[in-house]
């Protein structure tokens, strides 16, 4: 037995307690050391291993119930992987449970609802809303996972300003908290863990399932042009100039971005240094052509793919990568875009700059993001008009030079940074202490939210994710 840095006790497995396990569960227990582990733990960011002392591939509720019984009853800490987009933390000593065999989902049509089960993707459930003219506030990658991204507040670059977070829409949820009861947790039932989860993610228990709102949307215009990088002063002056005048149901982002030289990337983008405008707008092709006309006029387009789109193409507007590969990012929220700013944002990322970094992009929220939902949450963002994301592609062995590059950028950006942040962007290397977590929530929220974490579990079981300490 032995105490690991933040006080959890923590006890070998013998391999009589992993048969008891075994016993316990219908999904797959995985040990270090075989394929099926290794497979099991894979993630999207390579730079981030898992590294769990045993692994449970949940298939059911009751299967999420025994494990987190079991790992309660061992002293172990129990971590939870859907897609893996967002891996923080390497579980060491820990047990994870994976939900990728929990597929199911249900579309009540009437009630314009859907009921997921924790392993869904967005991807998964695009085809089975698009079929019935409805839509879910999805992100920019269908290939994140329902439940993570929902938790984290669910930020949509197509739906959000005009309907707010995910999470803002959340009807129900199915979890098993840390004493390895299954809850029913709706507004009525357990208002504070509902409060709590949907902004707290992960640090409450495992979700099950989850029921939210979809809405009657089935195309956009919208997708990205792109810009040569020596543009960049003149295209954000353009973006900022017109930001005002364009209503909740236009949302647009622009990233800087040095794309790599290999075959996947079309000339004349291969290797090149570009920006990249997103749009989503959910009123007509001819509407949206004329609103974004001034933008495609602010410089030279090298390539403009904003067309007429189904709402299933959603992952065209930012076309994230796909495949996992090794990278270090970082996030901050601003206070304002100011003429001051997006000076510094082109000294910082322009063509003179000499920065290194992959994309940094800037995403304009406000609308809906702003406003309090019918049921209040814990997403801490709200009122934080626009977010930068800094990403540095590259392995291990180059972390430091990375990092630093990072910093140089996000740390230039200081005089308008909010200390509040959008949590399903933290990495690994931010909010790393119970300082940061309570700078991301704010005070008061992080105060609450401490409050609930230390009645649903004051052991801290679930501690791998930018944690809640329990008050
Ligand atoms: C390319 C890319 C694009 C993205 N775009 C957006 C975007 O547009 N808007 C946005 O809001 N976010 C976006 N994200 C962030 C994404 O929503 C989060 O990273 C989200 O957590 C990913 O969920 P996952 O299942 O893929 O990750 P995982 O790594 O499997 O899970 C991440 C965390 O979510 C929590 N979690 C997952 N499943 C459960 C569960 N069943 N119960 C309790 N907690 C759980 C846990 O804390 C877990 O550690 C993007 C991420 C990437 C990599």
């Amino acid at each position: 037995m032995s105490a690991d840095k933040s006080g959890v006790t923590t006890v070998g497995l013998r391999p009589e307690d992993v048969a008891e396990l075994r016993r316990s569960v219908a999904g797959p227990v995985l040990e270090p050391g075989s394929e099926e582990y290794a497979a099991e733990c894979a993630t999207y960011n390579l730079t981030c291993g898992l590294r769990p002392a045993v692994v449970v591939g949940a298939t059911s509720e009751p299967d999420v119930c025994a494990a987190v019984r079991f790992a309660v009853r061992h002293g172990l800490p129990v971590a939870v992987k859907s897609a893996a987009h967002q891996v923080v933390s390497a579980a060491q000593g820990g047990l994870l449970i994976t939900t990728r065999r929990m597929q199911r989902i249900v579309v009540d049509e009437q009630r314009r609802t859907v009921r997921t089960e924790a392993g869904v993707r967005w991807r998964d459930v695009l085809p089975r809303t698009a079929e019935l003219g409805l839509a879910p506030i999805v992100g920019s990658a269908p290939d994140v996972g329902v439940v993570g991204y929902t938790l984290g507040g669910g930020q949509s670059p197509l739906l959000g300003r005009s309907l707010g977070y995910a999470a803002d829409h959340v009807r129900r949820l199915n979890m098993v908290t840390a004493d390895g009861e299954l809850r029913r947790v709706t507004p009525q039932s357990e208002p504070d863990l509902f409060w709590a989860v949907l902004g707290g993610k992960g640090n409450f228990g495992v979700v099950t399932e989850i029921e939210f709102e979809v809405f009657p949307v089935s195309r956009f215009y919208g997708g990205g042009i792109y810009f040569p990088g020596e543009h960049l002063a003149q295209v954000l002056e353009a973006w900022r100039a017109w930001l005002p005048t364009v209503g909740e149901d236009m949302t647009s982002s622009i990233g800087v971005q040095r794309l790599p030289d290999v075959p996947e990337v079309p000339e004349p983008l291969r290797g090149a240094f570009v920006i990249h405008l997103r749009i989503g707008y959910l009123g007509s092709a001819a509407e949206g052509a004329e609103l974004i006309a001034p933008l495609r006029a602010s410089a030279p387009v090298l390539a403009d793919l904003v067309e007429e789109k189904p709402f299933t193409a959603i992952g065209d507007i930012h076309l994230d990568p796909v495949d996992p590969k090794p990278y270090f990012d970082r996030t901050v929220c601003l206070e304002e875009f100011s003429e001051k700013t997006a000076q510094a944002f082109v000294d910082l990322t322009g063509p003179e700059s000499g920065c290194t970094l992959a994309n940094v992009e800037i995403r304009a929220l406000g609308g809906a993001f702003d406003r309090e939902p019918a049921v209040p949450n814990a997403v801490p963002s709200r009122g934080l008009p626009y977010v930068v994301f800094g990403l540095a592609v590259g392995a291990p062995d180059q972390a430091q030079p990375l990092r630093a590059e990072l910093a140089r950028v996000m740390d230039g950006l200081a005089p308008w940074t909010a200390q509040r942040n959008l949590v399903n962007f933290l990495s690994p290397d931010e909010a790393t202490d119970a300082e940061g977590v309570r700078q991301v929530y704010g005070a008061e929220r992080f105060d609450r939210l401490a409050a609930v974490k230390k009645r649903y579990d004051p052991a801290n079981v679930f501690r791998f994710n930018h944690n809640i300490t329990p008050a």
